[in-house]
Order: structure tokens, then C-alpha cells, then sequence
């Protein structure tokens, strides 16, 4: 058995964009799919990555903000229009299951005529939520185990990174954080280590092109992990590899990929991956 991890999204911030998607991967074992954020898109990305969308088993949220929740409810609807027949858990921080009635209340036009019209299985019972607000073990199958550990990314509370224990291999997708010694706990020794990277010196080019920059620009470097801390924290975690994901800036040229391995390497030493969208590790 081989457990797969396949980037889907790999660019931060909510605006849609040509260089890459938004946040999202999936771990794929045994034919069953665990995916870890929603960012607009995400059912896309499975379908570019051959993933079928029937085998959509787990959905993990690791915290409340666009780019990380946007294609939550549309990949449930979605993988269940393209044939999911089986149960879907969703594990999140609240309010996971408000979110999920409201966005099944909003569609419930096009979902009770497929159910009618179509004769496909109602979909309400098949999707079980679970709101999580502290970390530790959060559930465990035939596949592998999720622990789920609390993360900093201020204003944003609860944010969750999580770990996934397979019989062959070990990831962790930090989410969003600051750096975080939580993180460097969960993941100690892991074999991957999903990091978001933060270039400080190109965001003030990114906030220039909003109103909002000034605000912009503190809210991204008092929640992010600048790369070369990114680095240092696998490095303290001791993981064998370490693949950047969640880019800010996610498509600013002048940030080329030689200089955000350049600067994941200062701290660390092991092997570090440039993450792409549709990337298998
Ligand atoms: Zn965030």
C-alpha cells in the first residue's frame, strides 16, 4: 500500500489567479481520499489529478478564511452530483456545522430536484461534521490516524495544523500559522512537512496593489511564517523533507523559485521540495 499526497492548490491569498489554486490537498490510500482544505476550486484540482470525486471520504478544514473554505460545501455538492454515494465527514473548527446546513439550506432547490428527478441518494444523511476546538487525536481507520494540533494565526482562532500517520509514511500540513512551536511538536519526525512560506520582502509589492495596504500588510506578516522560519521550524521538528506550499506572494515574478529554496535552506537540512499545483510527493 502506498499512501499518496498530491498537492492540489498551492498559492495563498483568496483572489483567483492564473500562476496556481488555492490552498488544498488530498491524501490518497487505498482508494479513499482525505482532503485538507477547500480553496476555490478544489474539485477541479482533484479532477486534473484523476482523483474521482466519489472517493471523497474526509475533508479537514484547518481554519475560517476564503482561501483555505471557499469550495467546502461545493465539493460535498459536487463530488455528490458526480456520484459519491458514501458517507463524508468534515472536520473544522466551528462553525463547520452551521456552515455546512446553510450551505445545504442554499442549495436545496437543485439537490431535492436531483433527488427526485435523478433518483440519487439524498445527501443530507451521508455528511457528518465534526467542529473541533482543541488539538489531539481526532480520528483513526483502516488507512491511517489524524491528529490535529493548534496553530497561531491570529485573528483566525481556532486554526489547526494536522498529521496523518499511514503504515508507510507520515504528513503534516501546517495550515496557516505564524511560527509555531505546536507545529514543531506535531510534526517531529515526520516524513513531509507542508509549510506555508511568507516572502517578507515582496509584500509590500503585493499590498501595493489594493486599497487597503497598510492594513493588508500587517495582517499578512502577524499571521504568516516567513520562509526562512519555515526552514527552521523542520529543521527543530527533525522531518525528512520539506515541501512549500501556500506561497505569499503566490505570482510575483520577482520572486523566483531559486530564491524561496535559497531561503528554506538557511535552517534546514534536509530535503526541501518547491510545491506546484497537482505536485505528488
Ligand atoms: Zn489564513
Amino acid at each position: 500500500m502506498k499512501t499518496r499526497l498530491i498537492l492540489l492548490g498551492t498559492g495563498g491569498r483568496p483572489r483567483p489567479r492564473k500562476a496556481n489554486s488555492a490552498p488544498a490537498q488530498v491524501i490518497v490510500s487505498n482508494d479513499t481520499a482525505y482532503v485538507i482544505d477547500c480553496g476555490n476550486g478544489v474539485a477541479r484540482q482533484l479532477a486534473f489529478a484523476d482523483v474521482p470525486l466519489s472517493t471523497v471520504r474526509h475533508i479537514f478544514l484547518t481554519h475560517h478564511h476564503s482561501d483555505h473554505i471557499a469550495d467546502y460545501g461545493n465539493l460535498i455538492w459536487l463530488a455528490w452530483c458526480a456520484g459519491l454515494r458514501t458517507r463524508v465527514d468534515g472536520w473544522g473548527p466551528p462553525p463547520l456545522e452551521r456552515m455546512t446546513q446553510l450551505f445545504f439550506e442554499m442549495n436545496a432547490c437543485d439537490i431535492e430536484t436531483r433527488i427526485a428527478d435523478e433518483e440519487r441518494t439524498p445527501l443530507l444523511p451521508l455528511v457528518h461534521v465534526h467542529e473541533l476546538s482543541e488539538g489531539g487525536p481526532i480520528m483513526q481507520d483502516d488507512n491511517l490516524a489524524v491528529t490535529a494540533t493548534l496553530v497561531d494565526h491570529p485573528p483566525v482562532v481556532p486554526a489547526f495544523a494536522y498529521r496523518f500517520d499511514a503504515s508507510d509514511r507520515s504528513i503534516v500540513i501546517s495550515g496557516d500559522t505564524l511560527p509555531s512551536d505546536n507545529l514543531i511538536r506535531l510534526a517531529e519526525g515526520a516524513d513531509v512537512l507542508v509549510h506555508e512560506v511568507l516572502y517578507v520582502p515582496a509584500i509590500d509589492r503585493l499590498a501595493a496593489r489594493v486599497p487597503n495596504a497598510a492594513a493588508l500588510k500587517r495582517s499578512i506578516l502577524s499571521h504568516h511564517t516567513p520562509v526562512e522560519d519555515a526552514g527552521r521550524v523542520a529543521q527543530a521538528a527533525g522531518v525528512k523533507r520539506l515541501v512549500l506550499s501556500h506561497f505569499v506572494p503566490p505570482d510575483d515574478p520577482a520572486v523566483t523559485d531559486q530564491m524561496w529554496l535559497d531561503a528554506a535552506r538557511v535552517h534546514f537540512r534536509g530535503e526541501v521540495i518547491l510545491g506546484r499545483d497537482l505536485l505528488e510527493i
